[in-house]
């Protein structure tokens, strides 16, 4: 769950937002005790209080000595909250104003990550996953059924009602998504939707706190190869595509074909499988041209193991550029 590089980010972020909150909170203090002085003897006054109360715990009759104190501090609160008034300032003007405020962006309450944190890093990923795609307009709101109401499969029939089961199949499927999804071999012409539907899954599939790693599969076997040739890391890293609960290759077959991108698809897919890991692939290429441009090992993988979605019909954005 949650992917570990976000997290750190969220971490940092959070500690970010506190430490400015409390420099603002330090500023205004000082500007507010130049204008009121006896806001800072109430506070100076506070603060004697509080360490009275620890010291209570030694007296001989503890629990009078702590409401007296306790009272005091009231009072103190209730003169300093009067005073702010009177300045027509809010009454906790001088707190930091911390983003959360369950945990004061410290990102943990009882040991345990706050659920602060756990939001910013599904905002930090949905961020990253649109810096490398479209994923910002890919969602299953958005995606137009009507369009394919005009299309036609090889028999001339509508492909409506077959994407609208795509659809509602994937929907289903990101909305139930656990360690123990299958893996997808969504296949079909270009231009019918899978990559707006594969992304639709991977926002809602983060959305649900899953370590969610998308990419085009000419991007990551590129940088696979870097990183075994030139020890370069990029986007993309073995470990990375290993590691992740949901691993998204768009397009494959796409990729400039090399003996060495067949090799590194061979070992992610043969990887995820031992790992117990699902993969979405989205590719042109049915499972005759997967066998020709990747082996035998892996169309059997894919057709032993992989749920297959099939997108039938002409190219959509063609009737798209004509309708608008
Ligand atoms: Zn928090």
């Amino acid at each position: 769950m949650y992917n570990p590089e976000a997290i750190s980010k969220a971490f940092a972020a959070a500690a970010e937002d506190r430490s400015k909150a409390i420099a603002v909170s330090v500023e205004r203090r000082e500007d507010a005790e130049k204008r009121c002085p006896r806001l800072a003897d109430i506070t100076k006054e506070l603060s004697a209080v509080g360490a009275g109360i620890a010291k209570t715990f030694y007296a001989d009759e503890p629990m009078q000595s702590m409401e007296a104190l306790a009272n005091e501090s009231l009072r103190l609160q209730e003169e300093r909250k009067a005073l702010l008034k009177a300045m027509d300032l809010p009454e906790d003007y001088l707190e930091p104003a911390y983003t959360c405020k369950v945990c004061e962006d410290k990102g943990r309450v009882n040991g345990k990550i706050c659920a602060c944190i756990k939001k910013r890093a599904i905002d930090i990923s949905l961020k990253e996953l649109a810096a490398v795609s479209p994923s910002k307009h890919c969602t299953f709101e958005n995606f137009d059924l009507n369009f394919y109401k005009n299309i036609q499969d090889e028999n001339g029939k509508s492909v409506y009602d077959k994407i609208k089961n795509n659809l509602e199949y994937l929907k289903a499927y990101s909305e139930d998504f656990s360690a123990e999804s299958k893996s997808l071999y969504i296949f079909g012409k270009t231009g019918l939707g899978k990559t707006h539907l594969s992304l639709a899954v991977a926002n809602t599939v983060i959305k649900k706190g899953f370590h969610v790693l998308y990419g085009m599969a000419g991007v990551i076997f590129s940088d696979i190869e870097k990183e075994k040739f030139k020890s370069i890391e990029g986007k993309y890293t073995m470990e990375k595509l290993l590691q992740a609960d949901l691993l998204i290759i768009d397009d494959l077959g796409s990729e400039f074909h090399t003996s060495f991108s067949a090799s590194v698809a061979h070992n992610i897919i043969e990887g995820r499988l031992l790992a117990g890991k699902p993969v979405i692939i989205t590719t042109n290429l049915d499972l005759g041209g997967i066998h020709k441009q990747y082996g035998e090992r892996i169309a059997s993988r894919i057709l032993g193991e992989y749920v297959p979605i099939k997108f039938e019909g002409e190219d959509i954005r063609q009737l798209k550029k004509f309708m608008y």
